[in-house]
């Protein structure tokens, strides 16, 4: 029988290609032995491809190794679906839109055999499902002005929904895994509103129920859910409540605020709290539980706040008493001034089982100018730190750092930033 916390009092899995890198940066042996996310970005990766991305460890080499570190936990995440990252275009993958029986049969089919082996039945294996794909399908598609033809066309051939039911059913039906599905993160869908225009958090939460029914994918497949993966989202904001009054106004009902711009939410405790009630209001299980990738929200450093700002003006307010840094909050790319986040643990709080590292910190979000790779890697201008940016960050600068290999590669100068920037400190 599946247990209702995976990671509690568990040993989590270290990478050991992952921790090889970190301890061999200056400082980094500190946090060289926590567990991260092992990505299989390509079909290849399932087997191992000597990428620079994956190593030359396929999915059986790291479920051997984590039995070998006597890890009761390992993270896998399932990152592979036709039309990959259809609003973005740093991490479009190997599968073009109509694909999916490629997603199927060569990608799902022999992860489900391998993770399947008796040699594993003692393992706890956490599949976090399809990062960023059905957020999508919510707020970057027509009608709405944010749409983009690649999550128009993603959307209306149904293979997101296909592809990600296809896979929490086919995994969840093996009794030594766990799935946790994307949920994306407050910044993007902690919009709730009676308006459909305005609304993400209903929308979303009411799209992930949908799935149930899909491809034989039931409730009981689903473990939980994980916000913020690979992101930078506050986990709390110690020092102003979204819905405080500055001014004479409840800063998320002020019109002249980008930064809140109307958001129900300005952390990610808040938000999965909240987004859990409304999945088990939507068919998932009361007893589902939350992850949040705590990988790189730290902000610590020079600039963070030590108290609530005591101006009056609540565009000042807000700056001065935020932590987190960026120039908008629909900013995703290697982010300057960011920090490692709370370290990895268990039952942090009553709804959310782990914080968790699934992002590996140094491991590049984009490339900051187009580079030649076959891994099928597009440049996105989000991660030129040049670039004013577009609708979907409310034309904003990138903030992304600059000299950042392709997505997935390694960033020296990006994991001592994360090193310097950590809080809780390092
Ligand atoms: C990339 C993957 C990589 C993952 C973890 C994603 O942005 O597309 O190739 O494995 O990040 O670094």
């Amino acid at each position: 029988d599946k247990v209702d916390n995976p990671y509690s009092g568990s040993q989590v899995y270290v990478n050991p290609q992952w921790s090889e890198r970190a301890a061999a940066e200056p400082g980094g042996d500190a946090v060289a032995d926590q567990p991260t996310g092992v990505w299989l970005d390509r079909t290849s990766a399932i087997y191992g491809n000597d990428s620079p991305t994956t190593g030359s460890m396929g999915l059986e080499d790291h479920l051997d190794e984590a039995v070998a570190q006597g890890a009761d936990v390992i993270q896998i995440v399932i990152y592979n679906l036709p039309g990959r990252d259809c609003a973005a275009l740093a991490s479009n993958g190997e599968l073009a839109a109509g694909e999916i029986d490629e997603y199927k049969n060569d990608y799902i089919d022999p992860i489900v055999e391998i993770q399947g082996l008796a040699k594993y039945a003692d393992l706890k294996i956490v599949n976090v499902i399809e990062i960023d794909s059905l957020p999508n399908l919510v707020t970057n598609v027509s009608p709405r002005e944010t749409a983009t033809a690649n999550c128009d066309t993603m959307k209306n051939n149904g293979n997101y929904v296909d592809g990600v039911s296809y896979a929490v059913a086919e995994l969840g039906a093996l009794a030594n895994t766990y799935n946790y599905i994307d949920a994306g993160h407050h910044g993007w869908i902690g919009w709730a509103d009676t308006n459909a225009q305005y609304d993400n958090f209903n929308a979303s939460a009411a799209l992930f129920g949908s799935l149930i029914g899909e491809n034989g994918m039931t409730a009981d497949d689903v473990h939980g859910f994980i916000s913020n993966t690979a992101n930078y989202s506050a986990l709390e904001e110690p020092y102003w409540a979204v819905n405080q009054n500055v001014g004479g106004q409840a800063l998320n009902q002020n019109p002249n605020l980008p930064w809140v711009d109307w958001n129900d939410f300005n952390n990610e405790k808040d938000f999965t709290e909240a987004m859990r009630e409304e999945l088990i209001d939507n068919g998932f299980n009361e007893d589902i539980g939350m992850l949040i990738d705590t990988s790189r929200n730290g902000w610590g450093g020079d600039y963070r706040p030590t108290g609530t700002s005591t101006s009056t003006d609540p565009v000042t307010f807000v700056d001065e008493s935020r932590l987190d840094q960026r120039f908008q909050k629909g900013n995703w790319c290697n982010q300057a001034g960011a920090g490692l986040g709370e370290r990895p643990q268990a039952d942090p709080e009553p709804w959310i089982d782990a914080y968790v590292w699934i992002k590996p910190p140094g491991e590049s979000d984009g490339s900051s100018e187009l580079i030649d790779n076959d891994e099928g890697k597009g440049f996105d201008e989000m991660c030129d730190p040049d670039y004013q940016g577009n609708i979907r960050n409310g034309n904003n600068p990138s903030g992304a750092r600059d000299d950042m290999p392709i997505s997935g590669h390694w960033s020296s100068e990006q994991f001592q930033e994360l090193l310097e920037n950590a809080y809780p400190p390092v």
